[in-house]
């Protein structure tokens, strides 16, 4: 079928949707964060046909901030195996800012909740093979390679930025160091770190590797198998009990699709496969990357959410849907 009718639809949601982008603001904890445009909006669907459909900003690059913790998780999970993470990091659900550390302190012995906040991110990214951060973070680079088909940049002004400003996550680090839940120096840690969420992408690129997540970690379009199912599993409910930090019960009543945020103002989406019995236009499912830089307090894409809720309820995609 055409995707004609899909294309047009979401222009013009993108169009209504575009306006909420004034009721948020682009992040500038990080400074290099404070250059992005904050009217922009972009929303790419990738098809396992490879269509993609698509309105707005498709490709602006920019850095993928906190969606670097599901590539991060994935390769770790690829290269340590899922037990051995597990291990080190918990799955559970805080309920706090993504970089918190309060509940390092207070459950003893001090594991990190989960790998889509802060704590748990740098301890999965410590994890990640060799005894330099080059090492750890080529490993990231080969997945996002393997998902995406390129290799990504990463942008050494937004990676410098961050670094002279990491203080928090220094002293989690730090921390996470201290009682054990970091397999690395703090400062390689955190290097790697960074440099994760320094790496550039477009909406189209996160499209894919939602795609690949809803295909059960299989790339759609080449065949390859890029995680285990098992893992990719474990993946997707992270994203969905905590990818949107404290709005991840929201999201998940009100949207229902595993969802990966960044400070950046990127979403990446999983609709894994659907019944026929639903509207569902997709029932082959698709991956879904969003891109609005203008954040709420929770650090969500104000637009980007709002985008996503009126695709979830008018094309029937959350999981909860039969
Ligand atoms: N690099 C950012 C940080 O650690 C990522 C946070 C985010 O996107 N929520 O503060």
């Amino acid at each position: 079928m055409t995707m004609q009718p899909w294309q047009e639809q979401l222009q013009a949601w993108l169009t209504i949707y575009q306006s909420y982008t004034a009721k948020g603001h682009v992040a500038t904890y990080i400074p290099a964060l404070a250059h992005a445009n904050p009217q922009a909006l972009g929303i790419s669907l990738y098809l396992p046909d490879h269509r993609l459909i698509e309105a707005g900003d498709t490709t602006t690059l920019f850095t993928m901030q906190s969606v670097s913790k599901v590539v991060n998780f994935m390769a770790a999970c690829e290269t340590r195996g899922l037990a051995k993470v597990l291990e080190n990091v918990d799955v559970e659900p805080t309920g706090d800012s993504f970089d918190s550390m309060i509940r390092l302190e207070i459950h003893k012995p001090g594991k990190p909740f989960n790998p889509m906040i802060n704590a748990g991110a740098i301890t999965v990214a410590a994890l990640l093979p060799g005894d330099h951060e080059q090492q750890k973070i080529d490993h990231f680079l080969t997945m996002m390679e393997r998902c995406i088909g390129r290799k990504p940049r990463i942008n050494p002004e937004v990676y410098a930025s961050e670094m002279k400003t990491a203080h928090r996550n220094r002293a989690i680090a730090h921390y996470l160091k201290g009682s054990g839940y970091l397999d690395a120096e703090v400062e390689d840690a955190l290097n790697v770190y960074v440099k994760e969420c320094a790496v550039e992408v477009t909406t189209r690129d996160l499209a894919k590797i939602g795609l690949i997540l809803a295909h059960d970690g299989c790339h759609p379009i080449t065949g390859e198998r890029i995680v285990t199912k098992k893992t990719a599993q474990v993946t997707n409910s992270l994203m969905l009990t905590c990818g949107m930090y404290n709005a991840s019960g929201k999201t998940a009543a009100f949207i229902g699709i595993p969802a990966k945020s960044g400070v950046s103002g990127g979403i990446l989406a999983s609709v894994g496969r659907r019944s026929p019995h639903t509207s569902n236009p997709f029932p082959d499912g698709c991956g879904i990357g969003v891109y609005g830089p203008a954040i709420d307090e929770y650090g969500n894409s104000v637009a980007g959410i709002a985008l996503l809720q009126q695709l979830s309820e008018a094309w029937d995609m959350s999981i909860f849907s039969s």
